[in-house]
């Protein structure tokens, strides 16, 4: 049997985590069995639907590099399609017109709550004898069957069974004509021969409706997985609402697609104790029974981890690429300053993410604007005559280098603490802040090498120009 799944978003917003994370499981299942994976767009509720966030989901899809085999399919394009199969079930007598007016329906449903039923339509236009209604408008309902259960042996949750009787008598077509998401989705995994459907649990109670539905057309029923949901720290079912939670904003955030989809193949799926997994290592490995009913947890931390991870390990080249993305959202013009690849060298360890790092390395690029306030305070103010001393030794050292090399650098900055009574101590941090503009950067030798050896000067001469204007003698 050729395996297929599909990944079929509804595109009323964009794609968030946890759908990012159904369609990996999907298209990792596919890949693992040399199947198809196909992309479906559910786009048959024209008030909510709209072509941007197709645009868009497709977009970070490719992003992530989940490729499609087939489609987008678009629901809105195969109308004749289903419209056709539901003529043939009224012939074939496993659907029905209902003629019932709103105003019958609303008083059935007042009547049942009233009694504690649950609200479920009566059958009434269901019976051969009925007696006929004066309407020209009628909704097609699927003749649900009435005895029985529903049995399905789902991959996640194993068996799973609902009866009959719950089930209401769908409305597969609307009185405008239009047909209904249930049946849609089952007509288009039917045609599509998706063999697995690997989705959201939210979609579990849609499982025996769309289960009766391939069973009276004569279809094979997919197997289903239902994917547990994912909580937030709180333990609160994660919100579209709520977080950063749309793939763009990781994106922008400055996360790299392969910590993500190593965080997403984690989050609800688990090999042994193996934490790190490239996308060929996933494909290699993901099998269904891997995947955990319970609900999982975000937990930022651990992205941030897994990113730093790939910043380090991936080729400097790739991350540059990023890097330089980055850098353009930020508005830093990387023109006159130190290669890329050095600063992901320089940063690697230091950033969680390369929007971090993006904004971290502006002063390899940019003038300082400003110092950071309470850096400035201890060193520039309280501590004016030991940093002007510090920096002024400093900058004879690094103005008398011929040849700008690293050693150079470091043997600069042993000459200049050994003339100094405080030593190393009373050179770094004012040279530091001198240079960077706050108190945290790579080792000095390093930073002071990367941003040069004009800049270093300049820097240093404005730092002391600061300390004699704010330190009037
Ligand atoms: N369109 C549905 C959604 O976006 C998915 C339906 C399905 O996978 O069957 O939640």
């Amino acid at each position: 049997m050729k395996i297929k799944t599909r990944f079929s978003p509804s595109p009323t917003g964009d794609l968030h985590l946890g759908g990012a994370r159904t369609a990996l499981y999907s298209w990792l299942f596919a890949r693992y069995h040399n199947g198809k994976f196909v992309l479906r767009i559910e786009d048959t509720d024209v008030q909510r639907s709209n072509k941007n966030s197709s645009t868009a989901i497709m977009e970070d899809l490719r992003w992530l590099n989940l490729d499609w085999d087939e489609g987008p399919y678009y629901q809105t394009k195969r109308l004749n399609r289903y419209n056709t199969i539901i003529d043939q079930m009224l012939k074939d007598n496993t659907a029905y017109k209902c003629y019932c007016s709103k105003e019958r329906l609303d008083a059935l449903r007042e009547n049942q709550m009233a009694i504690g039923k649950k609200p479920q339509y009566d059958g009434y236009c269901r019976a051969d004898n009925k007696k006929p209604i004066d309407h020209k408008k009628y909704v097609v309902r699927f003749k649900n069957p009435k005895e029985g259960s529903v049995i399905f042996d789902d991959r996640i949750h194993g068996r799973i069974e609902f009866k009959n009787q719950e089930l209401d008598d769908l409305i597969i077509r609307r009185s405008d004509g239009s047909p209904t998401y249930n049946f849609c989705v089952v007509i288009d995994d039917v045609d599509m021969n998706i063999t697995h459907v690997i989705r959201g649990v939210d979609h579990i109670n849609n499982t025996p409706r769309q289960i009766n539905i391939f069973k009276a057309i004569g279809a094979t029923i997919p197997v289903y997985a239902h994917v547990s949901m994912i909580l937030d720290a709180n333990g609160k079912k994660l919100s579209k609402r709520k977080g950063a939670l749309k793939i763009t904003q990781y994106r922008n955030e400055g996360y790299l697609p392969e910590a993500l989809l190593n965080y997403l193949v984690r989050l609800g799926w688990s090999f042994g104790n193996r934490e790190i997994l490239n996308l060929k290592e996933m494909k290699e490995l993901f099998t269904l029974e891997g995947l955990s009913k319970s609900p999982s947890t975000m937990n930022i931390t651990k992205l941030q981890w897994l990113n730093q991870h790939y910043i380090n390990h991936l080729p400097r080249k790739y991350i540059t690429t990023h890097l330089q993305w980055q850098m353009q959202s930020e508005n830093i013009n990387t023109e006159h300053g130190p290669k890329l690849e050095d600063i992901v060298t320089l940063l690697g360890n230091r950033c969680n993410t390369l929007q971090e790092m993006a904004s971290t390395c502006r002063y390899f690029y940019e003038e300082l604007k400003e110092y950071n306030t309470s850096a400035a305070q201890k060193y520039f103010h309280n501590q004016a005559s030991t940093s002007q001393q510090s920096l002024e030794v400093m900058r004879i050292e690094l103005a008398s280098i011929i040849h700008w090399t690293q050693i150079e650098v470091t043997n600069a900055i042993h000459r200049a603490s050994n003339k100094l009574i405080g030593g190393i101590r009373t050179v770094g941090m004012p040279v530091r802040i001198a240079i960077t503009g706050s108190s945290k950067s790579p080792t000095l030798d390093i930073t002071l090498y990367t941003i040069g050896q004009k800049r270093c000067v300049s820097r240093i001469d404005a730092a002391l120009e600061y300390i004699k204007s704010h330190n009037p003698l």
